[in-house]
């Protein structure tokens, strides 16, 4: 049971909790209307009743005219009488008939019980000169009979009879009295007008006059004040005061005086008896009256008490109808803001309009609501990494406000620890000798290490984004986005190579590696890769493949005129031998002189690369031993002289003994002096200068007045297969490793080897090497 009104929807609940209380006020309205009812049937009831005894009344009355009239014809048989009786008797049957059609069931067979089926007998006795007593006796013991039905109430009777019942009382007794005063004055009015049985008939009424007076002293008794002083009035001021006055005289005396004679007696008596009639009707009338008031005004009340009950069964439907609407709209409202809450929202608009536990959960959900708002406030903020947000948890059982302080402090560690990680992955980058970049998923560059930005020279605002792009050169650019696009849009790894502007303007070859890279969660976050600086390595592939191309060419030269003076040779030779053709010995000896020279040509070039690979594999072999410097720069120059038009001039300012090869040096000097003669075409005269710049050691220089060389290529002519490229410079045959190898064997002397040269200047190349002490 508790459990079903529990499932009941609220609306139900509440109609439920309006349908008992409104069906106990209808139950209890029922009762208090059917108690009024109950009253005013029971006033109905009364009212009914008393008309009843009117009526009986009525009747008594009636019947004792005709008693009185039947008496005064049976005495008098005159025609006055026979017409006033004859006048009466309809009177006495519409009285019988008005109460026969009462049809009351204590009424029924009333006939019966008072004689009055026989009335009609008694009539045609009457008629017939039936004596006065005999009439006097049926008439009386009749209406004797109508007083006992005239009983309108138990004594005592209840509470709504309470107003008229002393009057009630009283008119009943009045009918008594009025009863047995009409036996007395009849039998008085016998005795005054027959003369007779005076004695005898005082015995008979005295019983009689006794019972009056007993009914008179209890009307006394229980008459209202105001009744009672109306009887006294009548009792003493109308013709009662005779009439009884002289009944009492009568009986004092036991005799009956002169005082009236019969038919003054009867008149006084009559109008003594009809004052005592007519009171009592005018208190039936009374009663009747005030039962008559009192039953309007029960039944206005019950009707009053109607429509106030049904007015208040719609007022009390009506206020708990609206205080149900008025409950279920503000829940529906609380469900609403709940609801609310409940998918999230922070805000709920509910007021407190009532100070009840209505009132009391708009409030907890305002305040929820509130709450939610602060913490989300607060973890909005946490997130956005402000750690400070001033909040505190309103006690130990606050578990989420507990919660959120735990997730500040722990995402605050978490902070920590990235911060340091970024810092060391910002440290390892930055410290990292390449340069490193990173994208994010649209391709935009949004880290570039401090290498990078040593190498460009440039800010990190300048390069994140696209900036970066400004530095590519632009015959690299699109090459480079197009591997960099395939490799992104396939999320695969990637390597190029492009010129990058440096911080000081000249373009680099950089190689580059990228891949992509991907959270712990396995997203993907854009690209990370290096840059690498190969740009020495990129320019000596070239000159390697420089080198490849010129040493082909170079050794070609030699072969290709080798070959074709050998191929003259044997031309010669067979022509000799078929046609019998004479040799030219000027033409041999040309030829053969050529070929020679192109085979040492051939052969200096073969040494050069094996020279080069000995000193790639570090096995070149120096055959040490003292000599005269002078000696071999001499030498040098005289055997270099005989192939040149050049004028070698040799300023001896010091003469030295060296430790080193010989040979080698000779070679170095070899060099020195060819390259002198390759490379001032334009003019004639080199100087050799034989001198001491220092107490230790001795110098050679080589200076001639062509073509010169910039300084930004000093150091590097002595570098493996570097050539100063240049218009002017590409016509020299060579493939750059004639400096490199000299370089090397002058420094596994101890030595040195430099340049000073300004372009279009001549060039002076100095060998230093130490003496021997
Ligand atoms: P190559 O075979 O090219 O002469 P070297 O190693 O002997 O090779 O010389 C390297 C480069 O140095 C030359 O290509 C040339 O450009 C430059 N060079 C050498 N000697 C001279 C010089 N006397 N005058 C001008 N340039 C020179």
């Amino acid at each position: 049971m508790n459990n079903f009104f529990k499932r009941l929807s609220l609306p139900l609940k509440l109609l439920l909790l309006i349908l008992f209380p409104l069906a106990l006020v209808a139950y209890l309205s029922f009762e208090l209307y059917n108690e009024k009812s109950k009253k005013v049937d029971l006033l109905a009831g009364y009212i009914d009743r008393i008309a009843e005894a009117q009526d009986i009344s009525d009747l008594i009355n009636a019947l004792q005219l005709e008693r009185r009239q039947s008496f005064a014809f049976a005495l008098k048989k005159d025609i006055d009488s026979r017409s006033q009786l004859e006048a009466q008797r309809p009177v006495t049957d519409l009285a019988i008939k008005n109460l026969e059609e009462r049809k009351d069931s204590t009424l029924k067979d009333f006939k019966d019980y008072t004689f009055l089926n026989n009335l009609q007998n008694t009539r045609h006795a009457i008629d017939s000169g039936a004596s006065a007593d005999l009439s006097m006796q049926y008439y009386t013991t009749s209406i004797f009979r109508l007083n006992t039905l005239n009983i309108i109430l138990p004594v005592g009777a209840n509470r709504y009879l309470k107003p008229v019942y002393g009057d009630l009382v009283a008119q009943k007794l009045l009918s008594e009295m009025a009863t047995y005063l009409g036996i007395i004055r009849a039998n008085f009015y016998n005795v005054l007008f027959t003369k007779q049985n005076m004695v005898a008939t005082l015995h008979g009424l005295a019983g009689v006059n006794e019972i009056y007076k007993s009914y008179e002293t209890e009307f006394l008794s229980k008459a209202s004040p105001a009744t009672m002083e109306r009887y006294k009035k009548i009792r003493n001021t109308t013709a009662l005061k005779p009439t009884m006055d002289y009944i009492n005289n009568v009986f004092q005396k036991f005799s009956f005086d002169s005082l009236y004679d019969a038919e003054q007696w009867w008149k006084t008596s009559g109008q003594a008896t009809d004052q005592l009639k007519g009171f009592q009707q005018d208190l039936m009338r009374q009663v009747h009256s005030t039962i008559a008031t009192a039953y309007k005004v029960e039944v206005m009340s019950r009707n009053r008490t109607l429509v106030l009950l049904i007015v208040a069964m719609v007022l009390v439907f009506a206020i708990m109808l609206y205080t149900t609407h008025i409950i279920t709209q503000m829940l529906d409202k609380l469900n609403q803001a709940a609801q609310k809450i409940s998918s999230g929202s922070t805000t709920a608009e509910v007021q407190k309009v009532s100070n009840d536990v209505i009132g009391s959960l708009a409030e907890s959900i305002s305040s929820i609501a509130t709450t939610n708002k602060q913490l989300t406030d607060a973890a909005e903020a946490i997130g956005k990494g402000n750690f400070n947000v001033p909040f505190v948890p309103r006690n130990d059982d606050d578990v989420l406000a507990n919660a959120i302080i735990r997730m500040k402090d722990n995402l605050k560690r978490f902070t920590r620890e990235i911060e340091k990680s970024k810092e060391q992955f910002r440290q390892v980058a930055d410290n990292a000798p390449v340069m490193i970049w990173m994208t994010d998923e649209n391709k935009q560059c949004n880290f570039v290490n401090k290498g990078w930005l040593r190498f460009t020279g440039r800010t990190s605002e300048q390069e994140l984004g696209y900036g970066w792009i400004e530095g590519m050169h632009p015959d690299d650019y699109s090459r480079s986005a197009e591997i960099f696009d395939d490799a992104f849009n396939s999320r695969e790894q990637y390597s190029v190579e492009y010129r990058f502007r440096r911080a000081d303007g000249s373009y680099r070859w950089l190689s580059e590696t990228g891949a992509p890279r991907y959270s712990t969660e396995g997203k993907f976050e854009g690209y990370i890769g290096t840059c690498v600086d190969i740009h020495e390595m990129k320019v000596h592939e070239q000159r390697r493949d420089n080198f490849i191309k010129m040493a082909s060419h170079e050794l070609k030269t030699p072969i290709t005129s080798i070959k074709g003076y050998v191929q003259l040779l044997l031309n010669m030779y067979k022509d000799h031998n078929e046609n019998k053709g004479q040799f030219s010995s000027q033409a041999i000896q040309a030829s053969l002189t050529t070929i020679d020279k192109q085979i040492i040509k051939l052969n200096r070039l073969m040494s050069e690369l094996l020279d080069l690979s000995r000193i790639d594999s570090d096995r070149l072999e120096l055959n040490m031993q003292n000599f005269q410097l002078n000696d071999l720069i001499t030498e040098s120059v005289e055997d270099v002289q005989q192939t040149t038009k050049h004028e070698i001039i040799i300023k001896n300012g010091t003469i030295c003994k060296v430790f080193g090869d010989r040979d080698r040096i000779g070679q170095v000097m070899l060099n020195l002096l060819s390259n002198a003669i390759k490379y001032s075409p334009k003019t004639n005269s080199i100087e050799v200068n034989i001198y001491q710049p220092a107490k230790n050691c001795v110098a050679v220089s080589v200076s001639d007045h062509g073509i010169g060389i910039d300084q930004e290529h000093h150091q590097k002519i002595f570098e493996r297969f570097y050539r100063v490229e240049g218009k002017s410079e590409q016509t020299y045959p060579g493939f750059g490793i004639g400096l490199f190898i000299a370089s090397e064997i002058i420094h596994r002397h101890n030595g040195s080897l430099n340049v000073k040269s300004k372009r279009n200047e001549g060039a002076t190349f100095t060998l230093t090497l130490p003496i021997l002490s």
